[in-house]
C-alpha cells in the first residue's frame, strides 16, 4: 500500500512539477517538500502531504530551505506567513524528516509488517517476505555487512539508534529488523535517504546514530501523535 498514492490533491495539482522556492528550478513534485500555511499564519512542512490549502516547494537540501524568503512563500500562499529564520528552519525540517520516517516505520508495524531482531529478520529473509532492512543507526560500523551479504540486494539503511527504533516498533532496542511491506518499505527507504542527505550524512555506510525528536527513549507516542495530526 504505497503511502504516497494516499495522499489528497487539491483540485488544482496535478501530477506536474513544482518549482523550488529557492533554486526556481521545476522538478517532480514527489522530490520537493510541501510547504503550507497553517491557521496561525506559521509556515508549515507538510510532508505527509495531508494538509489543505495552497501549497509551496522547496528542494530537501539546506542551501535552497536557506534561499526561501517570507515574501517569496507569501506570494505563492497568498498570505503572510512567519518563516523561521536559519538554523532554527533547519531544525524545524529536519525534525520534520524524521518525524516521516518514523511515522512510515509505525505504520509498518501496525501493519505487522515489521521483522525485527535477528531472528525474525533472518526468517523474512529466508520467506522471501523482506523488502527494506533496518539497522539501527548507533550498530557497530561492521554490522551492516553479515546482513547485506545475505540480504541478495534487498536494501538496508541505517535508521534511528537501536533504542528508538525498539520504541517505534512497541519493544526493547532493536539492532535489526526488516519491514515487509512492498510498497510501504519504498517509501520508507525514500524517506530515510531523503532525511540522511538534508542532515548531510551518508546513508548506508556510515556509525552515526540517527536521533529523532520525541522518539529516543520514548514508547513511540510522538511518531503516532505526528501522524493522527
Ligand atoms: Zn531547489
Amino acid at each position: 500500500m504505497p503511502r504516497r498514492g494516499t495522499r489528497r490533491l487539491s483540485p488544482r495539482e496535478n501530477d506536474h512539477g513544482r518549482t523550488c522556492l529557492g533554486c526556481r528550478r521545476r522538478r517532480p513534485r514527489g522530490e520537493l517538500i510541501r510547504i503550507v500555511r497553517d491557521p496561525g499564519g506559521a509556515a508549515c512542512f507538510d510532508l505527509e502531504g495531508s494538509l489543505p490549502g495552497r501549497g509551496a516547494w522547496v528542494c530537501p537540501s539546506r542551501e535552497c530551505l536557506a534561499a526561501v524568503t517570507p515574501g517569496a512563500l507569501g506570494h505563492v500562499l497568498r498570505a503572510p506567513v512567519r518563516l523561521p529564520p536559519g538554523d532554527a528552519r533547519r531544525r524545524e525540517l529536519a525534525g520534520a524528516l524524521g518525524r516521516r520516517v518514523a511515522n512510515l516505520v509505525t505504520i509498518a508495524r501496525r501493519m505487522r509488517g515489521v521483522a525485527a531482531g535477528p531472528t525474525g529478520v533472518r526468517a523474512a529473509l529466508a520467506s522471501g517476505r523482506a523488502r527494506l532492512l533496518l539497522l539501527a543507526g548507533d550498530a557497530p560500523a561492521d554490522a551492516a555487512a553479515p546482513w547485506t551479504s545475505r540480504a541478495g540486494g534487498i536494501a538496508l539503511r541505517r535508521a534511528h539508534d537501536a533504542a528508538a527504533l525498539g520504541a517505534l516498533l512497541g519493544r526493547g532496542p532493536v539492532t535489526i529488523a526488516a519491514v515487509t511491506v512492498d510498497g510501504l518499505a519504498g517509501a520508507l527507504r525514500d524517506a530515510i535517504d531523503r532525511w540522511r542527505a538534508f542532515e548531510a550524512v551518508s546513508c548506508d555506510n556510515d556509525n552515526l546514530p540517527m536521533t529523532i525528536q520525541g522518539a529516543r527513549g520514548g514508547t513511540g507516542a510522538a511518531g503516532e501523535e505526528a501522524e493522527a495530526r
